[in-house]
């Protein structure tokens, strides 16, 4: 039986959709740990820890990080979990371009790492779980019994992000869209630390040319054989 699943891949390919669609099929938790990287974001820049050159104070976040407090709680309508940080929902808050500008680099130090993954792995502990990033497969969960490695062409996933952030409600222009997409993979696949792979038993999945429909049957499909 497949408890554990572990979703990975490049910015904005559909992984969340459909790692959601999943979760609500089959009753597991869904756990968006790219929020979590986000909602540290989010802290630096509420407490001016990045400077007008947007330099990271390392050493002031390090010492913050037992104060920055993350949760999930659900949405009534949708049912799906929405990030919390210091018990402030702050689920749209984090979707913003200064949020996604800086995330990479808060991303990639390794105390923040320690400590995302460490809670991460805390909340695959009870019951099923769906959980997208970019280490799940690789670092977080090693052993879980279902890896995908999700992809798609660049353009492709920022019109889908921009197409996201439109349906939300968030100003957004494509060219920085693109950009940012491009940025983030480029710092994600490169940082020193469980940088952005695919892990050697994930199934890889190109969705470019897929409908929302399609992706959620074909990730059925590999939950069930
Ligand atoms: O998934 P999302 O695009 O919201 O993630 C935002 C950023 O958080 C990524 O670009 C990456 O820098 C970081 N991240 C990560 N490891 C994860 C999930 C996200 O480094 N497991």
């Amino acid at each position: 039986k497949k408890i554990t699943i572990a979703i990975d891949g490049f910015s904005s390919c559909g992984k969340s959709t459909m790692a959601k669609d999943l979760a609500r099929e089959v009753g597991y938790i869904y756990v968006d740990t790219g929020a979590m990287y986000r909602c540290v974001t989010l802290y630096a820049l509420h407490n001016g820890l990045f400077d007008k050159d947007n330099n990271i104070d390392i050493a002031e976040l390090e010492k913050r990080m037992p104060q920055i407090v993350l949760s999930f709680s659900l949405n009534n309508t949708t049912g799906m979990p929405e990030a919390c940080l210091n018990g402030e929902n702050v689920e749209l808050d984090i979707r913003s371009m200064e949020v996604s500008k800086r995330v990479s680099h808060i991303a990639a130090l390794p105390f923040v790492r320690r400590a995302l993954v460490e809670q991460q792995r805390r909340m695959g502990k009870e019951k099923g779980i769906v959980m997208d990033g970019r280490d799940i497969g690789t670092t977080v969960f090693p052993d879980a019994e279902l890896k995908i490695y999700v992809t798609a062409n660049a353009r492709v996933r920022a019109q889908r992000r921009y197409d996201e952030l439109k349906a939300k409600g968030i100003e957004a222009d494509f060219e920085s869209i693109l950009h940012n997409v491009e940025e983030r993979d480029y710092i994600d696949s490169h940082r020193e630390v469980s940088p952005l792979t695919k892990a050697a038993d994930a199934i890889e999945l190109d969705n470019s040319r897929m409908t929302l429909s399609e992706q959620k049957q074909w990730l059925l499909d590999r939950f069930h054989e």
